[in-house]
């Protein structure tokens, strides 16, 4: 176990950065919002990987939430975090603040299209992803990490991520990391706290869900019919669904059959005021 590093300015992150380059190490960097969880902490490992050097990025980034969305109350709890990136010895952790990262007169923010017009988070969220991709690309920058990981639990995002970092020539390799989850199978996220007893108990669904439908779908079942019974399925259990949905595993495409695979199910849903997303290769 080695003491992680806290800097706030990205001034004092690229003088570790200047120093670890200097000694020939390779550079790591994993973005969150904080409030760590095992899911988190699986990207640092994965990070370490491809890099000996590791930064932990925590920001709560307010560009990617919604006006009605929950960036007040997102949990923030920097020094529990600190003390588990310590416990895997992660290098440097990176928790600025909003003015060092959208100083006065700040003026960009970067659109985009493709997997970020696919119709399925954006459509819900419709400012999310520009949000997502201003803060990513200014991140990447900062850090000039050689690798940047990132979940496959925000599947959209991952692959909004590789396609910024592809049209703006960023030389960070995007790579995404396995959803981790509890026990029950519900997805670990940062949210989960909002759930009460009782909806912690249903929450489980969701993936039991995703999994009923790429067990139908790998089983011969149309598209179709598998869908509209998972979405039954999650309604039944207590669920507003955003979106249930099977689209290309590459480009979000919608897809026709099975044959115009690979497949990914994706799930976006309300418990109670909780908005749970989840999703699972067919
Ligand atoms: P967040 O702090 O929720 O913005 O997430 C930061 C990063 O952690 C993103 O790349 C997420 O996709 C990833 N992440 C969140 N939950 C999990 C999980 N259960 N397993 C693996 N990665 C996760």
């Amino acid at each position: 176990m080695t003491a992680t590093i806290v800097v706030n300015s990205v001034e004092a992150m690229r003088r570790e950065v200047a120093g670890w380059r200097s000694q020939g190490f390779k550079v790591g960097l994993v973005p969150t919002m904080g409030a760590l969880h095992p899911g988190h902490i699986s990207l640092v490992e994965e990070a370490r990987k491809y890099a000996q050097r590791v930064i932990v990025t925590i920001f709560v980034n307010p560009a990617q939430f919604g006006p009605s969305e929950d960036f007040g109350k997102y949990p923030r709890t920097l020094e529990a975090d600190v003390e588990k990136l310590s416990e895997v010895s992660a290098d440097l952790c990176f928790a600025p603040t909003v003015e060092e990262i959208y100083p006065k007169g700040f003026s960009t923010r970067v659109e985009m299209d493709g997997p970020a017009r696919a119709e399925l988070e954006d459509s819900f969220r419709p400012t999310h992803f520009s949000g997502v991709a201003t803060i990513v690309a200014k991140l990447l920058n900062q850090a000039q990490a050689d690798v940047a990981v990132f979940g496959e639990k925000d599947y959209q995002q991952l692959l909004v991520i590789k396609r910024l970092a592809r049209d703006l020539d960023m030389t960070t390799k995007i790579c995404g990391a396995p959803t981790l989850r509890e026990t029950d199978g519900l997805a670990m996220s940062s949210r989960n706290v909002y759930l009460s007893a009782e909806e912690r108990r249903i929450a489980p669904r969701l993936h039991a869900g995703l999994e009923e439908t790429a067990r139908r779908i790998k089983a011969g079942e149309a598209l179709s019919p598998a869908l509209e019974s998972g979405r039954a399925a999650l309604s039944e259990a207590g669920f507003a669904i955003d979106y249930f949905e099977v689209r290309h595993a590459d480009t979000l495409a919608r897809v026709k059959s099975a044959q115009d695979g690979p497949l990914r199910l994706l799930v976006a849903a309300k418990l109670g005021a909780t908005r749970l997303i989840d999703n699972l290769a067919v």
